[in-house]
Parts: C-alpha cells; structure tokens; sequence
C-alpha cells in the first residue's frame, strides 16, 4: 500500500526526514502539496509568498519528475484531502515534518488523532529547525525570552543533527486523477506584473539554494560579521526565501559552513543569526499569541496613531527620509529588504509615525518573499520594545545618521531612490538640508520630485518617548 509524503514548508528532496522514512519504508511514493485554507490566527500567504511558493511547487514537481514521480496537487483542508486521497490510493500510512506555527500544530494534532481513528498510521519529523523548540528549556524548565542564553543553550545541546542527503531513487505509486494544476491556483501577479524583477533576485528550488549557500561561503561568509549591516554590500547570505519555505534545510547551513578554513567570528556571527530564527520560532512555539498582541501588556494602552497619509507614504517609500524610501522601495522591486534597513524602516513606523507594529507586521507578510510567521512577529516586537528580549522602546533610531553610518557612499540610496542619485555624498542621506543650488544642479525640486520629510525627526522623537513615559508610568 503507498505512503503519502506530505510536503509543506519543506519544498526539497534534500535532508527530508518524511521522504526519507518514506523511501526506507519500501512502500510506493505519493508526494502530495496541499493548499489549505487560511486558518483561524492564520492569515492566507502574502502575494510576495506566493509567487514565490509557485516557484518552489513548480521546482520541487522538476526534481520529482526527475525521478519518475510528480507533485500531487490538491486544495482543501487538510483532513478531506487526505481523505480523499487514502480512499482514492488506498495509501495507509500519512507522513511529514513538523511545522510550528500555532495554527498549523493545531491542525496536524487534530489531523493525526482523526487518521489514527481510521486506522492510517501518521508518523511527524523534524526538519524545519536545528532544535525541536520543545528541547532547549531554562533549568526550571520554562522557556527562555532572552536570545544570549537561548544562544548558549543552543550551543550546549551540541551540534544539530547532521542532514541526510537526498535519495537518488524513489519508488513512486500510481494515482488516479491527475490532481490540481499549478496555474490554476493563480498565485502569480498578473496587471500589473509587480513581481517582474524577482526573478532577477531570486532563483527557486533546492539547487539554487545550495547554490546560493556555496556562493556566500566561497564569496560572502568572510567578513560578515562586521559587513553584514551594510545594505550596499552583497554581505549576506539572502537565504531566508529558501529557509522560509524549506528550500534549504537550517541543519544542511549548518553542516556546510562546519570545517570552512574561514575565521571562525565570521561563522560563528552567522550561525548566531540562524540561531536568532530558531529563537523567533522558539518564542511563537511557547507564546502563540506573538504575531497580535503585545508581548509586554504595558504597551494594550499605547495610543498609536491612525496616520492613513503617513502609512502610505511609507508603504510607497514616499516619506522623505532616504534610507527608509530606499528600503520601503526595495521590498516593492525585490520581495526583500536589508535586515539593517528593515530595524530603520520598523523603528520609523513605529516611533517616528507612532503607528502600531501590527500594521507593519502585516505589510511585511504581505510584500516580503521571505515572510515568516515567527522571525516577523518576533522582530517586529523587538523593534517596537514591546516584544521578548526587546530592544527598549526609547531607542529611537535616527533614519540619517543610520543612512550615514551603514550606507556612508550612499550607493543603496542611489540604487532604489533614483531621483536624488545625482546629489552628493555629504547630502544623499539629508537632502532637506541641502542648499538650493546644490538641489537644482542635482535635478531636485522638493516637495515635488522627491517628498520632504512627512515629520521632523527630533520632534517626532520627542513625541515618541511622551507617548512611551505614559504608558510606562501607568504601569
Ligand atoms: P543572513 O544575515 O545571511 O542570515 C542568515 C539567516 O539567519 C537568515 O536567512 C535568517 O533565516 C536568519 N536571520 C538573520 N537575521 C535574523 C533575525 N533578526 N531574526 C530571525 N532570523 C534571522 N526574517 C525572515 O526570515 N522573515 C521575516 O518575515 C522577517 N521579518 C523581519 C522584520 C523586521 C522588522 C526585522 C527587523 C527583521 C525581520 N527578519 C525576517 C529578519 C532578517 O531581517 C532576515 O532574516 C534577513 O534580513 C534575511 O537576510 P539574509 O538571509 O541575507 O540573512
């Protein structure tokens, strides 16, 4: 009888624990994707995601094919597809990796007591996370809000499970139906096209990842530590689209960047941040309300500003301040921004506007390739202060000396706000404060060709740590 492999946000044949007890179990293959509703606490993928989830689908259904086998689509929810599925297959065991966003472990716990009632046997595995977020506790065994010593729990529960390389042969069975077609799903923009530059950055399935991966070892990995905060530099290692859907595996990083000869500060500064992922899921897994409510219920009374004018201009990249329009820019051309750029542009929102984090949450899922349920929800907090670990609310950042400090040649500036590229170094970050000359000979004209600033900086600064001793005092 054949087993149904379910994939989710695992999009690769590479270190796949289900796939793997599948091939060992000596049964015939069904790998099945399932479109599933959105979920109560769940809201539907963002259109960024999506495109790139078709990507992924489309790859993942090469790589299967090459094989002998196909991706079986198929929307719904999850228990009347499956259903459906075992009926149509007679398939009598169900396997896949674990997700842990709080809806989806709803949904698979109900789902795997409903098919063990029907005599289907339903086996999980890890995958998503180098660490079941379950294992690593304080000594009293609660979990940790506070990254250093989740970081050195990390360290001591040793190294993560080394990857298990994909299989080169899968025995696949038959299904009848051919299941649901890709397009149909219509996950790509059509008029207008606002993704036609993704493409450009971003090259789905599980080869390009580990392309990408052995690029920024060869290329990227050395020096990162302290080049990573500048947005102009290709310093990174633009991963996160592949970790957020399960193109690459976090414990294959781990294992390829293990015995590099490159300095050990810059590996272990990387492996820091993949740990700072672990740790968001690690805080949505113990607290599922992280995604909506405040983390420190001191800030249920901030009296956030509605500010429709300014939430557009900073949706658009319109609101004056360079580095925060270059950043709100590159997420509309490329699904992504420069994690430096996303602590500006989140710290502008919410002090600088005073608008609710929420609100940014959302724009981030809905335009980011790379959205994710608990890295957002977490950072986000974070940068509002009102989240674990957080940074406090009273550190305000200053979009032009940030501009000044990561971006000082201003090359990220000129690439995604081109129409003040011409102006120099010693304004490209404070354009407001250019002389009249200098704007004119630049092709300038404020406030018509390119926005002054929506709020005055220092004032809104003020404004900001007003609001915060209210709700701090009252506390
Ligand atoms: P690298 O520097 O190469 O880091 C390697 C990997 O570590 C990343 O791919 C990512 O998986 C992980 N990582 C790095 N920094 C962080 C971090 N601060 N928090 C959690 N994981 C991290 N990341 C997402 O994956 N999805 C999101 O939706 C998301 N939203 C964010 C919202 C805000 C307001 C902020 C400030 C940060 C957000 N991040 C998010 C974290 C971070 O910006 C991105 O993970 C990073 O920019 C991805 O680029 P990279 O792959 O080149 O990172």
């Amino acid at each position: 009888k054949p087993i149904i492999v379910w994939f989710r946000k695992d999009l690769r044949l590479d270190d796949n624990h289900a796939l793997q007890a599948a091939c060992s179990s000596g049964k015939p293959v069904i790998a099945l994707y399932i479109r599933e509703p959105a979920s109560d606490g769940t809201s539907a993928l963002g259109a960024a995601q999506e495109w790139w989830l078709h990507h992924s689908l489309d790859e993942l259904n090469k790589s299967l094919k090459a094989l002998g086998g196909q991706l079986h689509l198929a929307s719904g929810r999850a228990i009347d597809v499956l259903s459906d599925l075992l009926s149509a297959s007679l398939a009598d065991t169900v396997v896949w990796n674990r997700r842990y966003d709080p809806p989806g472990i709803a949904i698979d716990e109900r789902l795997k007591l409903d098919l063990q009632e029907r005599g289907v046997e339903a086996r999980s595995f890890a995958g998503q996370l180098l660490h079941e977020p379950s294992r690593l506790l304080t000594g009293s065994g609660t979990p940790y809000r506070v990254y250093t010593p989740f970081w050195r729990a990390l360290e001591r529960a040793g190294e993560p499970p080394r990857p298990i390389d994909a299989p080169t042969k899968i025995q696949f069975a038959s299904v009848s139906g051919t299941g649901e077609e890709l397009s149909s799903w219509n996950l790509l923009p059509t008029k207008p096209n606002w993704a036609r530059e993704f493409a450009d950055i971003w090259h789905p399935g599980e080869d390009a990842a580990r392309e990408r991966l052995q690029d920024f070892i060869d290329d990227g990995l050395k020096g990162y530590k302290t080049d990573r905060d500048f947005p102009a530099k290709p310093s990174t290692s633009m991963l996160s689209p592949y970790l957020t859907l399960g193109l690459i595996s976090p414990a294959r990083i781990w294992e390829e960047t293990r015995g590099t000869r490159l300095p050990v500060a810059d590996i272990v500064h990387f492996r820091k941040e993949l740990a700072w992922r672990e740790f968001s899921y690690h805080l949505l897994y113990h607290f599922p309300k992280l995604p909506y409510e405040n983390w420190n219920d001191r800030f249920d009374g901030f009296e956030w500003h509605n500010g429709s004018a300014h939430f557009h201009a900073w949706t658009t990249g319109m609101t004056g301040y360079p580095i925060v329009d270059a950043g709100m820019r590159q997420l509309w051309r490329h699904g992504f921004m420069h994690n430096r750029v996303r602590m500006v542009v989140a710290s502008f929102l919410i002090k600088d506007l005073l608008i609710d984090w929420r609100r940014g949450e959302k724009w981030f899922r809905d335009t980011l390739v790379d959205a994710d349920p608990a890295s957002n929800a977490a950072s986000w907090q974070w940068v509002a202060g009102s989240g674990a670990d957080a940074s406090p609310f009273f550190r305000v950042f200053n979009p032009v000396l940030q501009g000044e400090k990561f971006d000082p040649d201003g090359d990220y500036v000129r690439e995604f706000v081109p129409e003040i590229a011409a102006l120099g170094d010693k304004y490209i970050h404070r354009p407001f404060e250019a002389p009249a000359g200098v704007l004119e000979k630049a092709g300038i004209e404020l406030g018509n060709t390119y926005p002054k600033p929506i709020v005055d900086h220092a004032a809104a600064r003020d404004k900001a740590l007003k609001a915060y001793s209210a709700v701090k005092d009252a506390a």
